[in-house]
């Protein structure tokens, strides 16, 4: 541990090696498919065998650097871990100290006021693949990737911790944010809190989620593929139906499985649509 951290911070960086440390434990570099319904000894694990949380703080976008679908899953699920116990540290922590303290603390820890991409995001992605590093690491001395034409495993892996480091980074800042906004507020009139369990309600990072969103679904509309295609494109990049479709009318997570319904595959073609509209006129425009 550092020299110097404050009570928040030791516990923050507690909560931070453990959940790195378990997320290397559950090997995330395997090959291993998600499997998206169908039958139960089909090939992959279905990614309800995998956790059962009914949702995720960090968004499945956020991984869209990693091909493999396994990957995705294990740091999805455990850098969700790490953001929900940090915030319920933070905000159990917020009746002690003074407010401008959480906050210094948070900028400290999490970098926040560091140009570029914050460390300690770097760090954990670091420990949770540090076994890929040090297969890729292996292979490399024994001359495997000699082949300058080949890709570099060794060199694409950095820059894919890089990029979703880096939104990680945007989704803890957002989170920490909604959760200080609703700190404050509750200290500003603490009357009002009422009803509830008197905690503030949670944020989430609702703008920087859909557009990624969008961004995956113009690129994928962008590659021409419909219908059943479209769906599996979309469940390729880790994409989800969305999640007040879910919530409220019972939708299937998987695209592919959603879209064997009627009703969803006419949302889903709305929603294709809804999200390329502004893509296509932009386009439009910008072409003489
Ligand atoms: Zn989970």
């Amino acid at each position: 541990m550092r020299e110097g951290m404050s009570r928040l911070q030791e516990h923050l960086q507690q909560i931070c090696s453990e959940t790195s440390e378990e997320a290397h434990r559950r090997e995330p570099w395997r090959e291993i498919s998600i499997r998206l319904g169908g039958y139960p000894l089909d090939p992959g694990i279905r990614e309800n065998d995998f956790c059962d949380c009914s949702q995720h703080a960090v968004p499945v976008e956020c991984f869209a650097a990693f091909s493999n679908a396994y990957t995705r899953l294990v740091l999805r699920h455990y850098t969700s871990v790490w953001l929900t116990k940090s915030v319920n540290r933070v905000v159990g922590e917020s009746k002690h100290p003074p407010i401008n303290k959480v906050i210094e603390d948070l900028r400290e820890f999490f970098g926040f006021s560091e140009s570029g991409v914050p460390k300690v995001f770097q760090t954990w992605l670091h420990t949770a693949l540090k076994s890929r590093f040090e297969i890729l690491e292996g292979k490399s001395r024994s001359g495997a990737f000699r082949d300058r034409q080949k890709l570099n495993p060794l060199r694409l892996l950095p820059s894919q911790c890089h990029s979703v480091a880096s939104c990680l980074a945007q989704v803890f800042r957002a989170e920490f944010t909604a959760q200080i906004e609703g700190i404050k507020k509750a200290e500003i009139a603490p009357a009002d809190v009422g009803e509830g369990t008197g905690r503030p309600r949670r944020g989430r990072p609702r703008d920087k989620l859909v557009e990624l969103r969008r961004r995956v679904i113009q690129e994928i509309a962008a590659t021409g593929v419909k219908g059943e295609e479209y769906c599996s494109a979309l469940a390729g990049r880790g994409l989800e139906t969305s999640i007040s479709w879910q919530k409220n009318e019972g939708c299937p997570r998987s695209y592919p499985e959603a879209w064997r319904y009627p009703k969803w595959r006419k949302r889903i073609q709305d929603e294709k649509h809804k999200n390329t509209r502004s893509h296509r006129i932009a386009q439009r425009s910008s072409s003489p």
